[in-house]
């Protein structure tokens, strides 16, 4: 196959770039490197089969020859990023899976969407099935993210309806490890360089908010089977541990044997307070659940980290 993945160059879509590329497929990547980088892709320059273009996917995408999968992928992720650029967000979520989709239809390809956890807003049900509506606040901060996928979600769900386009759609619940970049924003990139750099944790709150953390690894597994497969309505994929802030930040110290402890910061509005997949329908339809427990992946990740701070130690 051809396969396009947009934000390739992010922490996710290069994974996913290594993934089809070991499968044996070409992958062309658009990224225009807002949030993303092309040191995720610099070991795939030159590979045969791999070609990265920059490229703002809001504007009409131009792919010379045929395509046989677009994974749109482009978007902040990181709270910390869409809060700074909270039109870029809106309208990478529309305009740009507006020209993703396009992009499928013209080339008759299928599409996966990566949505997100975040269309249940502050969620209500817990933990959260794919049947569940959600709880999002249309004005709020968050809403530029949270909006923007679910308007991604129900224009993939009209092109499956009024073209007949293959659609997939998966709604990732907070993923970690190598490749995020350092100090993003979100909990685990910005923990894990406090820890390793001496400095106090940054708990937002009283650290009682709760989010299960799902190793890389085992959510490109999961977007490989969900492509795979033939379900078009959305499916979540995270993992089902759940823990608090506050003890996630007690384990990621005992990780690192950092002793500078935990500094409270006020929490940012309309943080959800309880956030956990239920993936019975992942584990039905495709047979997949995480293998990569919390601490295994945490090791793997503290190891990036230490290699991106202290180049020359390693
Ligand atoms: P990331 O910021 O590392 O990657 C996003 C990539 O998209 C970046 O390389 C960025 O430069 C690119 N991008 C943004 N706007 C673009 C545009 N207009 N044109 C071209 N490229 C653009 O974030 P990530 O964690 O890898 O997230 C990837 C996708 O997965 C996003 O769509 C995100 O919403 C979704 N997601 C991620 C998580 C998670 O926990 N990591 C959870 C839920 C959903
Ligand atoms: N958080 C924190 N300290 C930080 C960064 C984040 O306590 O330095 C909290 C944040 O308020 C949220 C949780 O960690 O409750 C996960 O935040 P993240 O930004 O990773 O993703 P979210 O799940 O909120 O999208």
């Amino acid at each position: 196959m051809r396969v396009v993945i947009t934000g390739g160059a992010g922490f996710i879509g290069s994974h996913l770039a290594d993934r089809f590329l070991s499968e044996g497929h070409e992958v062309i990547v658009l990224d225009n490197l807002v949030t993303g980088n092309t040191d995720n892709i610099a070991h795939l320059a030159g590979k045969p089969g791999f070609k990265f273009i920059h490229h703002d996917v809001t504007n009409y995408i131009y792919i010379e020859g045929h395509v046989d999968a677009v994974l749109h992928f482009a978007s902040p992720a990181s709270p910390v990023d869409y809060l700074k650029y909270p039109i870029k967000t809106m309208k990478v979520g529309s305009l740009g899976t507006h020209k993703a989709l396009g992009l499928a239809k013209a080339k008759g390809a299928r599409f996966l969407l990566a949505s997100t956890s975040e269309v249940y807003g502050d969620p209500l049900i817990h933990p959260q099935p794919e049947t569940y509506w959600g709880n999002v606040n249309p004005i709020g901060p968050r809403s530029v993210y949270d909006e923007a996928k679910r308007f991604a979600e129900a224009l993939t769900m009209a092109y499956h309806r009024k073209h007949g386009l293959e659609t997939r759609i998966v709604r990732i619940f907070n993923t970690y490890g190598p490749r995020m970049r350092l100090n993003d924003g979100r909990v685990i990139p910005n923990f894990v360089p406090q820890a390793l750099q001496g400095q106090p944790l940054t708990v937002y709150g009283d650290g009682s908010q709760t989010r299960s953390f799902c190793y890389v690894s085992d959510l490109v597994e999961g977007i490989y089977r969900l492509f795979n497969s033939d379900e078009v309505e959305p499916v979540n994929l995270g993992n089902p541990n759940e823990i608090s802030i506050l003890e996630f930040a007690r384990l990621v110290n005992e990780m690192t044997g950092n002793d500078a402890g935990i500094v409270f910061k006020p929490l940012p509005k309309d943080d959800p307070r309880r956030r956990k997949p239920d993936i019975s329908k992942a584990k039905r339809i495709l047979g997949w659940e995480p293998v990569i427990s919390l601490k295994e992946g945490l090791e793997l990740t503290i190891e990036y980290f230490r290699g991106r701070i202290f180049p020359a130690r390693t």
